[in-house]
């Protein structure tokens, strides 16, 4: 069995105005849909980041793909070219997918996606049962909140309606939470802060805390607008809302910055874990993390750390070390939620619910057969079907990617969004308190 056909399909997905501290979501997330097809006749699906970048580094390993056996993964990375070292490979500036240094190892990702639908379809197995059998049979995931302006995402005649309305404060967040939950059954709750003021963003938690109580566990996510004196102030003021369950994920910036924090917060008897996507981003990052006591929990993905395999590896490596192992998110289609809950299901270490910015697109925009993704308490359960278990409906991956077509952009810029909506001489500044 070879692969006879890569086709390459970039779309856009309408996203609400969410808030962090890069800036504020455009009214289109873009994201690149995968398909192989082999000499059988079999159809592998994927799902990878949007935009220019995202295309190019697809394209680029096109003559790569066209014509392997799709069993022959290592083969394939053994050809592929190992990940660059060199340069910023954190996220401290560039959000996830836009950062050049990580571009093969997340065209890799995608490509290895879609090899394991394929083999899943033709040996008859979900993908989770390939890779040493399901440590679990459904994913469970958190409600991720977000402080966000008015309105639902899309422009025009093709404005989505605003589900969660404006969240720009304490109390409307509490809303927004009930809501979410109401409507999946999450049973841990994120709240993406680095928004409002550190004073605000700790009364929101605290009143998260009163209205969910303490067995639904909290985490906070500034994406480093806190300073090592601001992360520890939070730390100690959220000592107890946090613990339980809960983490401080990327308070500030840099592996340096982060084992401060945690040094300064062990000093008051405080171990609430620290998390992080910004400063690790690869095994590389881990053990280094891990000597420092930088991270206590690394957040994977299966996008840019290298595929749904490399994310089991990560979970074995942060058994190994005594770490703790979550996942991270992007705005993401169907195909992806999959790819996440596969990941989730072969990755033992997996014990805290993994994000999801689900909640924040609509049916209008999926591009699954059948359409959206179903969560029952809070999870994706596994499909008793072989492969990821979904199919693409190929006439909304043509719209989609008609919308792509008539966007001005072609890369994610939340800060050239705060500035066109909010202020104009906004800049992201690190730390910002
Ligand atoms: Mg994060």
């Amino acid at each position: 069995m070879r692969i006879s056909s890569f086709s390459i399909h970039p779309v856009a997905v309408a996203d609400p105005p969410l808030r962090s501290s890069y800036g504020r979501h455009a009214p289109y997330a873009l994201r690149t849909i995968l398909v192989l097809t082999t000499t059988d006749g079999i159809t592998g699906i994927s799902e990878a980041h949007g935009g220019d970048g995202s295309l190019a580094a697809l394209e680029a390993v096109r003559p790569l793909v066209e014509g392997m056996d799709p069993f022959h993964l290592h083969a394939l990375w053994e050809k592929w070219g190992k990940p660059s070292t060199q340069g910023d490979r954190s996220q401290t500036w560039l959000v996830p997918g836009e950062n050049p240094h990580d571009a093969r190892t997340r065209a890799f990702a995608a490509v290895e996606a879609a090899c394991l639908d394929i083999i899943g379809k033709a040996v008859n197995q979900p993908v989770c049962d390939l890779l040493g059998g399901r440590a679990r049979d459904a994913a469970p995931f958190s409600a991720y909140l977000f402080y966000k302006h008015g309105g639902g995402g899309g422009l025009g005649p093709d404005a989505r309606d605003d589900e969660y309305g404006e969240c720009l404060t304490p109390e409307s967040m509490v809303r927004q939470c009930r809501q979410m939950i109401a409507t999946y059954g999450f049973r841990e709750i994120k709240l993406k802060g680095g928004v409002l003021e550190p004073a605000l963003e700790i009364e929101t938690i605290r009143l998260l805390r009163d209205a969910f109580g303490s067995t639904f566990p909290l985490r906070i996510d500034p994406n480093c607008a806190w300073s090592v004196e601001t992360s520890v102030h939070v730390g100690i003021a959220l000592q107890e809302e946090l613990s339980g369950g809960g983490y401080l994920e990327d308070p500030t910036s840099s592996m340096e910055g982060m084992a401060q924090v945690r040094r300064q917060l062990l000093a008051q008897g405080i171990d609430t874990p620290l998390a992080s996507n910004v400063a690790v981003t690869g095994l590389n990052d881990v053990v280094p993390a891990w000597g420092e006591d930088a991270v206590q929990v690394v957040l994977s993905d299966p996008h840019y750390w290298g595929g749904i395999r490399a994310v089991q590896r990560l979970s074995f490596l942060c058994e190994a070390l005594g770490m703790g192992v979550s996942m991270h998110s992007n705005n993401h289609l169907g195909v992806s939620m999959m790819i996440m809950a596969h990941a989730c299901a072969a990755s033992p270490a997996m014990r805290f619910a993994c994000d999801t910015h689900y909640p924040w697109q609509s049916a209008q925009d999926e591009v699954l057969a059948g359409g959206r993704v179903k969560f029952v308490d809070g999870a994706v359960v596994i499909p008793a079907k072989p492969g990821l278990g979904v199919d693409l409906d190929m006439d909304q991956v043509a719209r989609l990617e008609e919308r792509y077509h008539q966007l001005p952009y072609r890369k994610r810029d939340d800060a050239e969004e705060m500035r066109r909506h909010v202020d104009p001489s906004w800049q992201r500044v690190l730390p910002r308190w």
